[in-house]
């Protein structure tokens, strides 16, 4: 094992393999608080990558319906709760912020990569603590949609009146758009026997070889996301590939520019936003502050990492939902949820601008500017002032080209009356 800088835990951890890292990492953040469940992402993903015999049941991006929701079922519970296991009462997170290189604290508990050292099974020490799903569980990747949780059951024949006051929603549910998350430190790539599974030293996306690949699925057990999966008819795993051609800017489309990938560039609830950013030679983010990704994760702080306390360096990140109850998002999200979640509910006038980029074109947005225009609301949310200005933000592509122009209030269209009842 070696010792590695994993920013995200604030601290040192043990990774089977010397630290190595990408020029530029493909990176993400979705906006829950904007999903709708549509399921255009997985669509447009599937119908792309995963329509041939033996991909049937493989969803490369998911969106299940939390707290219930899975694909496969449980895969975050039983993760857990091995580690819970494996370390009983210490998954905690203390120490203070610091900038790039803890921005959450410190993790006192153990990572997938650590506890395996304790955890030893009939087959020896694994590299990464983890489980092999079963084929039920891989099934059925959208049951339990729409189920809310709720502590008080209403009365028949009456409207429930408690159930969706603010600040958090007494009964509640949200949408978890999935993709595999390239970490920084896979788990995949660690567990794999046969090196088949490597990490692309130009944009960090983590790719199986299928020529190497022999289908043992040591990587769907280490993956603790469960984004690697087993195609039956090859006999090997397959996983996400981050639409690498289109990030390469070999898309037609693109005119030869970086393009987002599928599952973010279908996305019509305008949740995703994708992005590659640079990386120190520690594997800590350049500062870049006016690349979106870097704004809304370091800056703004309120995009966090999906269960950073596994260890893998997610690179998708998350604003949380605002409604959901706290402690159910800290588990998911970490310490950082308190701060981005009053943030975001009322945000300040370069966050606002920011948060227009999201699915507004199909190029990567290297870089945003701000123009700034007059104030056209103002009000006050739980007890905070909120000022509204109609600014103008302006998103450029890897070459410096202009790829957005767009303003914070949206234009509205009225459609003239021989429409009326057409679409
Ligand atoms: S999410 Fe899973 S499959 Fe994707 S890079 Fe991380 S460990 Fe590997
Ligand atoms: S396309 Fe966007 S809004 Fe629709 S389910 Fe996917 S992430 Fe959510």
């Amino acid at each position: 094992m070696s010792n590695v800088l994993n920013w995200q835990l604030g601290r040192e951890m043990d990774y089977p393999y010397e630290a190595a890292y990408p020029d530029h990492q493909f990176a993400f953040v979705f906006n829950i608080n904007r999903c709708i469940g549509c399921q255009s992402c997985t669509m447009a993903c599937k119908s792309t990558w995963t329509f041939g015999k033996g991909q049937e049941y493989m969803w490369w991006n998911n969106v299940e319906t939390k707290p219930y929701g899975g694909y496969p079922h449980h895969w975050d519970v039983k993760t857990l709760d091995l580690l819970e296991r494996s370390h009983p009462g210490g998954q905690t997170w203390g120490g203070k912020t610091e900038d790039r290189k803890g921005p959450y604290g410190q993790f006192n508990g153990k990572t997938i990569f650590e506890a395996a050292q304790t955890h030893v099974g009939p087959e020896g020490a694994n590299r990464a603590l983890g489980y092999l799903p079963t084929d039920e569980e891989w099934s059925a990747p959208n049951r339990y949609e729409d189920h809310p949780v709720g502590s008080e059951k209403g009365v028949k024949g009456q409207y429930f009146k408690g159930g969706e006051s603010l600040p958090t929603h007494k009964t509640w549910f949200f949408y978890l758009a999935r993709i595999c998350n390239h970490c920084s430190y896979p788990a995949c790539l660690a567990a794999c026997p046969r090196n088949a599974i490597y990490k692309r030293p130009e944009d960090g996306i983590v790719l199986i070889d299928q020529e190497r690949c022999r289908g043992y699925r040591k990587c769907l057990e280490a993956c603790p996301y469960k984004k690697s999966l087993y195609r039956g008819t090859t006999r090997t795993s397959e996983k996400c590939i981050g639409c690498y051609p289109r990030v390469e800017g070999r898309d037609s489309q693109g005119g030869g520019r970086p393009m987002q990938t599928r599952c973010m560039a279908a996305c019509i609830g305008h949740i995703r936003l994708q992005g590659l950013v640079e990386l120190n030679p520690d594997g800590t983010w350049k500062e870049n502050r006016y690349n979106p990704l870097y704004y809304l994760i370091h800056v703004a702080k309120v995009a966090l990492p999906l269960y950073p306390q596994f260890g893998t360096e997610p690179n998708g990140y998350y604003l949380p939902p605002r409604w959901v109850p706290r402690p159910y998002l800290q588990q998911m999200f970490g310490p950082g949820v308190d701060a981005a979640v009053e943030k975001y509910s009322a945000p300040d006038r370069e966050l606002l601008a920011v948060m227009q980029l999201f699915g507004k074109d199909h190029r990567i947005c290297f870089r945003y500017e701000i123009k700034e225009g007059p104030k056209v609301f103002e009000t006050e949310v739980r007890g905070k002032k909120f000022e509204m200005y109609n600014d103008t933000i302006l998103g450029y592509a890897k070459d410096g080209t202009k790829v957005i122009e767009t303003t914070v209030e949206e234009p509205l269209h009225v459609r003239p009356d021989q429409h009326a009842n057409s679409i």
